[in-house]
């Protein structure tokens, strides 16, 4: 379980819902902040704390006590003004970790002018998971390392099933590296060269972007 630390949520639509109740379900504090009453009764359940507030009034975050929060998460929707402004203050206020949530590069650019830690764009990262997991059928899942590297989850290809791991000679022939195996409910780090793998492995891969595709498009 990680550490509890204490989350604010300003905007209670689909997104900042789901941020606030994923929080929850681990345990964490969450405050869900939304102007409309009726999203704060909705999201309820799904929180610590729900209160009605306009995060674009500096005295109304106040009085919530918004400084004592380790991280506030912006999530307004379509109102850029809105969010801007929200954004602003609390960087004014002094909140260390500020996460949120831009419709497009030009609000995203602003966002991070007025001082945003952490700027989400979800359509449009969502938009790429799914280009990407049509374009890589066996590819589970994936960390963008920078532009040209990743850490993908790749189903391991038929022909490679009891096969060790110096056989099939994965870093010489494909230029990726298996950095642990996902076998069930065990996993195993750094596995050695006479590790044997298994029908239904998966195998954690760092590499670049296009040697992974390829080892992810193996028959
Ligand atoms: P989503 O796409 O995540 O569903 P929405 O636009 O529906 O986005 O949700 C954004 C939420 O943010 C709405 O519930 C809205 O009432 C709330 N919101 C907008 N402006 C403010 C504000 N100034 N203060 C607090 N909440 C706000």
């Amino acid at each position: 379980m990680p550490v509890k630390k204490q989350y604010a949520v300003i905007g209670l639509g689909r997104f900042g819902t789901s941020v606030a109740r994923k929080l929850h379900e681990a345990g964490q504090e969450v405050l869900g902040i939304d102007v409309i009453e009726e999203r704060v009764e909705d999201a309820e359940p799904y929180v610590t704390h729900a209160v009605v507030a306009d995060s674009t009034e500096e005295k109304a975050l106040s009085s919530i006590g918004i400084r004592n929060f380790d991280c506030v998460i912006v999530a307004i929707g379509n109102d850029m003004q809105a969010s801007i402004l929200t954004v602003s203050i609390l960087k004014e206020m002094g909140i260390k970790k500020i996460i949120t949530k831009a419709i497009g590069k030009r609000h995203g650019k602003v966002l991070e002018k007025v001082g945003a830690d952490w700027i989400i764009y979800p359509e449009r990262d969502m938009g790429e998971r799914v280009a990407n997991q049509l374009l890589s059928p066996n590819m589970l899942n994936y960390i963008e390392l920078s532009q040209e590297h990743s850490i993908e989850e790749i189903m391991i290809p038929s022909k490679m099933a009891e096969k060790n791991l110096r056989e099939l000679d994965i870093r010489a022939k494909y230029q990726v590296s298996v950095i642990a195996i996902v076998r069930g409910k065990e996993i195993i780090i750094s596995p050695s060269p006479d590790q044997l793998l298994y029908e239904k492995d998966i195998l954690v891969m760092i590499g670049r972007r296009e040697d992974l595709a390829k080892f992810a498009n193996i028959e």
